[in-house]
């Protein structure tokens, strides 16, 4: 029988049962835990997350929990990444750069509030399927580049902001200097558990740094090591 809920497509595959999910999730898993910012929710129901997995995954896409996307990568429990984006304090004509793409909703909710979105991927498999998600699903304003996150993307700073989604074990130089004086990073920091830190940079060049909460990502592969 014709199931309204599930098999009517509002558009690119996401349907009325998905997007009830989706308000579902923000009401009791991010304005719950006290995540409020009007930019970051009206996103983060705007960009249906099932999209972002695998298909036999697609029910758990609005659980409160991260998901795994293949290449031992995992997309970000939805409460994480609704914390860091609200942590950059977005007004909407920002650039920002993302480390590790992954999946790319992190970046697709980035990209619902701001004016452009850089993000990096190490991972050849998930770069070109990253790409090619972001592209079908119509961001224009997201470039996915493959190459080392740590290592920033030179060529497009300075950024208002930076999102980092893998785990060094401590800030890489180079991101900070790609923060325009005043930007905000979002970095978790550490090694098997991290702690997610607000990193704003100053006038002189430097940084201060706040410890906002226990993380747990995935960490952060340099280049070098790949290659070894
Ligand atoms: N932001 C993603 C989840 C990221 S999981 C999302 O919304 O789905 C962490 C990602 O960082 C993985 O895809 C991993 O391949 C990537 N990564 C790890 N080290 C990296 C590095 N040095 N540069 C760029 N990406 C990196």
């Amino acid at each position: 029988m014709f199931d309204f809920e599930k098999d009517v497509e509002l558009v690119h595959g996401d349907t009325p049962r998905f997007l009830r999910e989706r308000k579902r999730m923000i009401k009791e898993q991010v304005v719950a835990r006290d995540v409020n910012d009007p930019f970051v929710l009206a996103a983060m129901e705007a960009v249906p997350r099932h999209r972002f997995v695998h298909e036999r995954m697609e029910e758990a896409a609005y659980d409160d929990s991260p998901l795994p996307i293949g290449e031992n990568q995992t997309i970000s429990q939805p409460f994480i990444v609704a914390y860091m984006t609200a942590a950059l304090e977005l007004r909407g004509t920002e650039r920002i750069l993302e480390v590790g793409a992954g999946s790319g909703y992190q970046a697709a909710v980035l990209a619902e509030i701001v004016d452009r979105v850089y993000t990096v991927e190490i991972s050849e498999d998930l770069v070109i399927e990253v790409a090619l998600r972001l592209k079908r699903m119509g961001h224009d304003n997201i470039e996915v580049r493959y190459g080392d996150g740590y290592l920033g993307w030179p060529e497009k700073a300075p950024f208002d902001g930076i999102v980092v989604t893998a785990a060094p074990d401590h800030i890489p130089e180079s991101l900070v200097e790609q923060l325009r004086i005043g930007g905000r990073m979002v970095i978790p920091v550490g090694q098997k558990e991290q702690e997610l830190l607000l990193v704003t940079k100053l006038e002189d060049g430097s940084y201060k740094k706040e410890s906002r909460i226990p993380v747990r990502f995935v960490p952060m592969i340099r280049q070098t090591e790949k290659n070894n």
